[in-house]
């Protein structure tokens, strides 16, 4: 039997949950929607599971992190769902996606079609195995995007109690890892070939103070260099990481945060793509008619920079869903919205210190602030400047007191007439825009 519905939401992450909260505020019938997952569980804050949710003590569970959509950031339990008539269809993995015929079919042989899709399928790890390095299927190696491999990692943590773990990258997931991994007092080990952490984002300013707490909370750190192969112990548990430099590393976990890519596959060669990701217009709008794409899967018009971007970030997942949701319901009633706008925001926070970034991080930085990690309260920032704007702006410790500031320079691009005076300035400099 054939499943029928005017909306469906494939996907069950962030993007999933505030769509359908996004629906729900511009009226919704009951039937009209349901979300498809692979998941078993409602869309929740995906950016809790490498934070709290591995806390010692205070372990964050659900219901407490479904997603906030809400003008007052209410929680979107799975009551709320159903008492909208939303059709929650989770543990539910599409395998087949036709657009043409507007049908989507699961792994165990239903099958679905809609009016209009919202693909928001979001990313998927790359695995070692893929890569061909040796020995990487061992137990106790673990790659870490959903609920399900946060609690295999939670258990593994209890099993191995002070034991010694290996992070594989030292980008956002290794480096968010590796500092929940050390408050549950394992002895933890980053690697990555980088010459500093979060390359892609810090500066080596901005890294040096990162990797200086994180050595002073007891972090190892071992850079410029690459896993090539694990050995196992006599039950398949991983044992050794070996490195590319022929140091060897004992290990009884190893957490893989060696890069994602975008779960586009089901549409492959039925939709233009672009940057990797599935193309679209500044609503959303894919190629094929009435298929919009949104979250992690999307490329899609940054106006801010005049230029297609595909990005992984939290906020994006919860702007692109609203918007795409406006732009849908708009054109129901023969209206317009206006595109989408977006200016990229990313942010982390361990060992209790935060950072946020807003803009881009191009061109020429200067750092201000106090940014040594023996400080008893550090805080500092970061400026990109390109053309003789500023286009970005990073700071790290008590983060709130700044954030309007902040992101209000990084969105109106601010001429700067001298660099230096922009040093002495920082902050103020924000804050007087
Ligand atoms: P997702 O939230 O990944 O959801 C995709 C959903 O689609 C999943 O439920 C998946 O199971 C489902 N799905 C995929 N394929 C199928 C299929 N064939 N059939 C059925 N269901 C399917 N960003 C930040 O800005 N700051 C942070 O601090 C931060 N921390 C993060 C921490 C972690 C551990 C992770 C994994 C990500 C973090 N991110 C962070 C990134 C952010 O969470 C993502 O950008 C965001 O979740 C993307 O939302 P999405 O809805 O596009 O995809």
């Amino acid at each position: 039997m054939v499943k029928t519905f005017k909306y469906i939401i494939l996907g069950g992450g962030v993007a999933a949950g505030y769509a359908a909260r996004e629906f729900a505020k511009q009226g919704l019938k009951p039937g009209e929607l349901a979300i498809i997952s692979k998941e078993a569980v409602a869309p929740y804050e995906r950016t809790v599971l490498s934070k709290s949710y591995l806390h010692p003590e205070f372990p964050s569970r659900l219901p407490t992190f479904y997603v906030y959509a809400g003008p007052r950031r209410e929680i979107l339990f799975p009551e709320w769902y159903s008492e909208k008539g939303i059709e929650l269809i989770l543990s539910t993995e599409i395998v087949k996606a036709d657009l043409a015929a507007k049908s989507l079919t699961s792994a165990g042989g239903e099958t679905f079609s809609y009016q209009i899709l919202l693909i928001a399928t979001g990313s998927t790890v790359i695995r070692l195995s893929d890569l061909g390095v040796q020995g990487a299927d061992a137990k106790n190696i673990f790659y870490f995007r959903e609920i399900d491999d946060a609690d295999k990692l939670y258990e593994a943590i209890k099993a191995k109690k002070n034991g010694k773990a290996v992070v594989v990258g030292g980008e956002h997931i290794g480096m968010e890892l590796s500092a929940m991994l050390r408050c549950n007092n394992l002895d933890v080990t980053m690697v990555y070939p980088e010459p500093w952490c979060m390359s892609r984002l810090f500066t080596s300013d901005i890294a040096a103070f990162n990797e200086g707490y994180y050595a002073k909370k007891g972090v190892n750190i071992m850079k410029r260099t690459v896993v090539v192969g694990f050995t196992a112990n006599s039950d398949g548990e991983v044992k050794e990481v070996k490195l590319k430099d022929g140091r060897v590393l004992e290990a009884d976990i190893v957490v893989v945060g060696d890069g994602i890519r975008p779960q586009t596959a089901l549409f492959k060669g039925q939709v233009e793509e672009e940057k990797g990701g599935i193309k679209t217009d500044g609503f959303f709008k894919t190629s094929v008619p009435n298929v919009y794409a949104v979250g992690d899967v999307a490329t899609f018009p940054v106006k801010l920079y005049n230029e297609l971007r595909r990005v992984e970030y939290a906020e994006h997942a919860c702007q692109s869903a609203r918007k795409a949701v406006e732009a849908i319901k708009a054109a129901e009633e023969g209206k317009t919205v206006e595109e989408y706008d977006y200016l990229p925001v990313l942010y982390s926070h361990q060992f209790g210190h935060a950072w946020e970034f807003y803009g881009d991080n191009v061109g020429d930085t200067v750092l201000f602030g106090d940014s040594s990690p023996e400080s008893s309260i550090p805080k500092f920032g970061s400026y990109w400047i390109k053309d003789g704007k500023v286009v970005g702006a990073f700071w790290q410790g008590r983060i709130e007191e700044e954030r309007d500031a902040m992101a209000y320079v990084a969105r109106v691009r601010p001429s700067v007439q001298n660099v230096d005076e922009l040093a002495r300035e920082g902050f103020s400099f924000a804050r007087k825009i």
